[in-house]
């Protein structure tokens, strides 16, 4: 019998407090343009050895990210590092997802800036040797010849939308009306519960 192709599913993991345009516009592009069938947002839980004043509860978080994609079926929100051992490394959290989810294969995104402290994550050569990694630019980080890539590993040029959560955190705190700067449902969640302010 044939066997069917696995399904090419990034993953985009980060604390999405909360989620943004930047962050959206970024995994819609990789779906439409950058070869992915599907985007993963998976969400980073609190890690239990580092405080953050500012980081709203996992489950706030997640369901931004839920009202966020909804309506685009090549989206998902995803609590599943919610369920492994904190903090999950990288290499921990690929490896699970590939063994929970064999129908798929798993492509992590990771910006320049990112890639290029690549090396001094925890295991970076058995990620690469396990997963694919897909790497988009950054502001103020070149990306490398990419010929010179190892195997596993490539470019997409998305375009450069730099918005951050700490810029959306600030502006509501200053009492600015960034609605264009979220989606709209993730707007009517952070008005409708004061968040931020
Ligand atoms: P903060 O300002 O709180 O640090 P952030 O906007 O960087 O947050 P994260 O939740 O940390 O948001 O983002 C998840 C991942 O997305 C991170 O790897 C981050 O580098 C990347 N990222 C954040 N903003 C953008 C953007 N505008 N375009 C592309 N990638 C982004």
């Amino acid at each position: 019998m044939e066997e069917k192709p696995q399904i090419k599913t990034g993953l985009f993991g980060g604390s999405f407090n909360p989620i943004h345009t930047g962050h959206l516009a970024l995994a819609n592009y990789l779906c439409e343009y950058g070869g992915l069938e599907e985007v993963w947002f998976l969400v980073t839980p609190q890690n239990p050895f580092k405080q953050n004043e500012t980081l709203l509860d996992d489950h706030l978080r997640l369901k931004m990210v839920e009202a966020a994609v909804a309506g685009y079926p090549r989206f998902r929100a995803s609590d599943f590092e919610f369920q492994l051992p904190r903090p999950s490394y990288t290499i921990h959290t690929l490896d699970k997802l590939a063994e929970c989810y064999p129908d798929r294969e798993f492509h992590l995104i990771i910006g320049a800036d990112n890639w290029q402290a690549f090396d001094r994550w925890r295991s970076p050569e058995e990620i690469i040797r396990r997963h694919h990694i897909l790497v988009y630019p950054r502001q103020g980080y070149p990306l490398e010849d990419t010929a010179s890539l190892p195997p596993h590993v490539r470019v997409v040029q998305t375009p450069l939308i730099e918005i951050s959560s700490t810029f959306i955190r600030k502006g509501i705190r200053e009492g600015k009306d960034l609605r264009y700067f979220l989606h709209p449902e993730v707007f009517r969640i952070i008005q409708e519960k004061g968040l931020y302010r």
